[in-house]
Parts: C-alpha cells; sequence; structure tokens
C-alpha cells in the first residue's frame, strides 16, 4: 500500500495487493461457484419433507417471519454470491410455475452440482456433463410419464385433489388441520371454475382471496363464498348486518371537488365562508341524493370522505365502507355483478352490484372488524379466511394454502400424478442406470451421476425424519428392484409401509417433471460460466 496525492493535493491509497489477486477463471471459476450455490442448497435440506424444519428469518427491520418454504427462505436470505443468486431465482421460477416444490428443486440443483464437481475432478469438460446432465432429464421426464397414474378430476370426485393438496401441506404449520385446509383449497379452486373451464383445464387465481386476521385458531380457518374486505363499515352506529345489499362502487370521494392546479381561496367576509359551506354541504347532498337516486343501499368506495359526508351518509341510511383497497374494489365487482363507477352522474340502476347479504364481523377485543360480502350475484369470486394464533403463523398459512392452491390447479390441468416421498426419484435414479449403460460416449459418467443426485431428495427426506438415510435408501432401492414397484418410498411418519400409493403421498407429474427441467437448466448454466466480469463501483 502506498500513500499518493492527486493534482489537488488530496490524499488516496493504492493498494498493490489487488494487482497479485488473480480473477478465478475456467475449471476454478466454475467450481468456486459450485461451492457457493451447494452451500445455499445446504440450507434448505434440513426443510425439506413432513418431518423438514422451519427456519426463522429477520429482516433488516427486525421483523420475525417462521417458515418452511423454500422460495420464502431464499427470498428473505439476502444472498449476495452472484451464482447462488441463480438458485435463489430457480426456486423463485418453481414457485412462479408449479407453486410447490420449491424446496425440493434446490436441494436436486444442489445435488447435481456436487455430483458435477467430481466429474470435473476426474477431467470431464463441464460442457460434457452438462449435455449429458440434459439427457439424463430427458429420459427421467419420460420415465415419470410411465409410471404416473391418472386419476378423475371433477366436482363430484375430489378425493384425489384433497390428496394432492394434503401432500403439499404434510410439511407446513398447518400440517395439523391439513385435511381441513386441503379441503377449503380444492373448495376454492372449483368454485372459480366453470364446467366449460374444467374442459378448458384452466382455473382463474383471480377470483380467490386468501386474506387472514390474527386470532382464533388455524381449525377456524375458513371459505368465505365471496369478498372479505379488511374494513369495517365507516360509522359506528350503522348496522352490522345488511341483507339484500345492492352496492354503489365507487372510485370518486365523498368530497367536494378540488381544482387541479395550485391557487390560494380568500375568504374575506362571513358571507363568504358560509357560502362556500354551503356549497360543501350541498355538494355532499348531491352526491348522496345520486346514490339514493341509484336505488343502492350501500357505498363500496375507494376513497375516503369527511365526517361531514360520513354523518350525512348515515342519516340517510345508507351503509358505507371507504379506503378500499384496488384489487378488493375489483373483486366487490366481480362478485356482486356490478360495475366500478368513477363518477356520482354515471351511477344508475343496473351498475349497482348486489349481495345477499353483507356483515360486519368483529374479533376478540381488539376493535378490529372485517367485512364479509356473501351470497353474491357471480358465485366464482371466493375467499380463503385464515385464522392463527399471531402474525407469523397466519402469514405462513396463506403460503401454505398459495402451495395448495397451486397444486389443485395443476391437476385440473393435467389430471397424471407420480408418487412422492422419493419414490419417484428413486424409480427414475434406477431406470437412468440402466439407460447409462447404453450410451457408449463420455456423456455416460454425467448420466450415471444424474441418478445418484435424484436420490439426495429420499436421502434428505429420511435424514430429516432421523433414520439412518444410507441404510433406508439401499432397502427401498432393493425392494422396488425386487418387487418391481416404483411407488416405494420413505415412510416418513413411520406408518408401517414403503407404500406411497397406499400412503397416498401423491405429487402431481408436471410439478415433479418441472423440478427436473429447472434443476438441470440451472445446474447447465452454472456449469457453462468460466468468468465472473463485475462492474466494480
Ligand atoms: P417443497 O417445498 O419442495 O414442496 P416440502 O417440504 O413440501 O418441499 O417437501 C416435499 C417432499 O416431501 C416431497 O418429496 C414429498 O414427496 C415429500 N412428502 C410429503 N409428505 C410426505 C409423507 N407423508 N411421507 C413421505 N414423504 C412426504
Amino acid at each position: 500500500m502506498s500513500l499518493l496525492f492527486d493534482e489537488y493535493g488530496l490524499p488516496f491509497i493504492v493498494v498493490r495487493d489487488q494487482e497479485q489477486k488473480q480473477r478465478l477463471k475456467g475449471v476454478d471459476a466454475v467450481k468456486s461457484h459450485i461451492l457457493a450455490a451447494r452451500n445455499v442448497a445446504n440450507i434448505l435440506k434440513s426443510s425439506l419433507g413432513p418431518k423438514g424444519l422451519d427456519k426463522i428469518m429477520v429482516n433488516s427491520d427486525g421483523e420475525v417471519t417462521v417458515t418452511n418454504d423454500g422460495a420464502t427462505i431464499l427470498k428473505m436470505m439476502d444472498v449476495r454470491h452472484q451464482v447462488a443468486k441463480l438458485l435463489v431465482e430457480l426456486s423463485q421460477s418453481q414457485d412462479d410455475e408449479v407453486g410447490d416444490g420449491t424446496t425440493s428443486v434446490v436441494v436436486l440443483a444442489g445435488a447435481l452440482l456436487e455430483q458435477a464437481e467430481a466429474l470435473l475432478d476426474k477431467g470431464i469438460h463441464p460442457v460434457r456433463i452438462a449435455d449429458g446432465f440434459s439427457m439424463a432429464a430427458e429420459i427421467c421426464c419420460r420415465h415419470l410419464e410411465t409410471i404416473s397414474d391418472e386419476v378423475e378430476v371433477s366436482s363430484e370426485r375430489k378425493t384425489a385433489l384433497v390428496e394432492v393438496a394434503m401432500t403439499a401441506l404434510g410439511s407446513k404449520i398447518v400440517s395439523r388441520c391439513h385435511r381441513q385446509i386441503a379441503t377449503i383449497a380444492v373448495d376454492a379452486v372449483l368454485a372459480g371454475i366453470k364446467m366449460a373451464d374444467l374442459e378448458r383445464k384452466d382455473v382463474d387465481f383471480e377470483l380467490i382471496k386468501v386474506e387472514g386476521k390474527v386470532g382464533g385458531k388455524m381449525e377456524e380457518t375458513t371459505l368465505v363464498k365471496g369478498v372479505v374486505v379488511d374494513k369495517g363499515f365507516s360509522h359506528p352506529q350503522m348496522s352490522k348486518e345488511l341483507k339484500n345489499a345492492k352496492i354503489a362502487i365507487l372510485t370518486c370521494p365523498f368530497e367536494p371537488p378540488k381544482p387541479k392546479t395550485k391557487n390560494t381561496l380568500s375568504i374575506k367576509s362571513v358571507e363568504d365562508y358560509e357560502k362556500l359551506h354551503n356549497y360543501e354541504r350541498k355538494t355532499f347532498e348531491d352526491m348522496i341524493g345520486h346514490v339514493k337516486k341509484s336505488g343502492a343501499n350501500i357505498v363500496c368506495c375507494q376513497w375516503g370522505f369527511d365526517d361531514e359526508a360520513n354523518h350525512m351518509l348515515l342519516q340517510s341510511s345508507l351503509h358505507a365502507i371507504r379506503w378500499v383497497g384496488g384489487s378488493e374494489m375489483e373483486l366487490v365487482a366481480i362478485a356482486s355483478g356490478g360495475r366500478i363507477v368513477p363518477r356520482f352522474e354515471e351511477l344508475t340502476r343496473e351498475k349497482l352490484g348486489s349481495a345477499g347479504i353483507i356483515r360486519e364481523i368483529q374479533f376478540g377485543t381488539t376493535k378490529d372488524s372485517m367485512i364479509f360480502i356473501e351470497s353474491c350475484a357471480n358465485s366464482r369470486a371466493v375467499t380463503i379466511f385464515v385464522r392463527g394464533g399471531n402474525k407469523m403463523i397466519v402469514e405462513e398459512g396463506k403460503r401454505s394454502i398459495h402451495d395448495a392452491l397451486c397444486v389443485t390447479r395443476n391437476l385440473v390441468k393435467d389430471n397424471r400424478i407420480v408418487y412422492g416421498g422419493g419414490s419417484a426419484e428413486i424409480s427414475c435414479a434406477i431406470k437412468i442406470n440402466a439407460e447409462a449403460d447404453k450410451i457408449a460416449t463420455l456423456e455416460q459418467y454425467a448420466i450415471r451421476v444424474f441418478g445418484d443426485a435424484l436420490e439426495s431428495v429420499p436421502i434428505a427426506l429420511s435424514e430429516n425424519s432421523g433414520f439412518p438415510a444410507i441404510t433406508t435408501l439401499a432397502n427401498v432401492k432393493t425392494l422396488q428392484i425386487s418387487t418391481n414397484n416404483p411407488h416405494l418410498g420413505i415412510d416418513c411418519l413411520k406408518r408401517g409401509t414403503y407404500d406411497m400409493k397406499e400412503q397416498r403421498v401423491i405429487e402431481t407429474l408436471i410439478g415433479k417433471q418441472q423440478q427436473i427441467m429447472l434443476a438441470t437448466q440451472v445446474v447447465k448454466m452454472i456449469l457453462k460460466i468460466d468468468d465472473v466480469i463485475a462492474n466494480e463501483i
């Protein structure tokens, strides 16, 4: 290090060590990337499966989140390393595409990288390894189709849907009442689809809202056939229940119009003041007049209104909800069959929404209240109302329900399933080993280790359940081969059978295929990076 001075005489330090530092390139770079990515994957390993552990994440504001969801853990981890960030994105894209399997996909990618490292040590070029992995992933996806089963998906027969949702919820905080919550998630998805949709294999997630309130027990989580708005009626003296509601859905405020440009209004006399006051009063009266004329008995307003307007609404026997969020306004409009109206003059009877009943419900001793809009004109909009002892549980409950909703939707899209507990992975590993022998090129090695990497899922599952991992895996694997039964996996919950078909541990085929494809893609990408050029400031 040496001290120099610039042309203004200001001192600066030259750090000579930097010159000797070398940027990692080639195989060394690949290896250091693998190390970084594996570290991230190892963190998630202990969270996999029904006996997986949760993690507490504390953000920079000291806010605490307890979760078991891979995507959430990684998102909150503040990963700095550029290659490790790829794994964060991997988990995120699995979440976006499939919604579940976010932990498994990262564990698999970590295991693939570990195997790739050993091959690099043997002197095999990263590109050959990447090619081998692609071939193996394709073999896997094809094999998964052959071991998959088809289930019937319809509103009458929802057992399979519930079972898939239950598997997704098995490792979450909600597992205590996972059958109930799985049924709620399935009912929510089925409520949102019309028969035509069932043929089109499409689910509109926008009609399903997940809302939570701290308090009560997880078992009190319910499916509301309508919309829940996290607000109370604007005036405490408005009655708490309104039947046969006709809703005016307004995006204009109950306020006298304000000029959009800056200007000053000077009031110099008492008459002027009274004129202004009367003008404001008249404006409110006109507004309320418009609402009354349309035949509405409740106003759902995106903006606020001042006390005067609030009082006048009460006097005119109108219910009102203010500060309703934009997306909630849309849901209210969809559910009630009403139109969102931007000006009072445009309010007409045809634009009103209708609901059988609107109730304000108060919770506990806190003055917290929520509004339930039920028996709506359009019964497809539903809300899952999550309860839980504290905010962390409610938030984790919401995340778990998102997973359950996603897997149910996936099954509506494609009704093929594979069995969980690592059984599908073990079966693929066996298949891959057999196929590897048939390939004469160097890729054979990569294909073979792909099988070993797949076994990391059952290994992690049995480790997390406190079993001797390798022995258990070896047992299950030999049993799969000797009985030719691809449904044998790790009996995490000690139910006395390895058969996941019997245990009803079910995952969707597209979810599993997506996991394998995505993990392979990211690993290939990491293997092909041999230099990092950063624009340091
Ligand atoms: P992810 O975020 O990847 O979904 P999870 O923690 O939900 O991770 O764990 C999913 C894994 O746990 C899957 O491999 C699934 O097959 C397995 N699993 C879930 N329930 C059971 C069970 N009852 N018995 C054995 N394995 C199970």
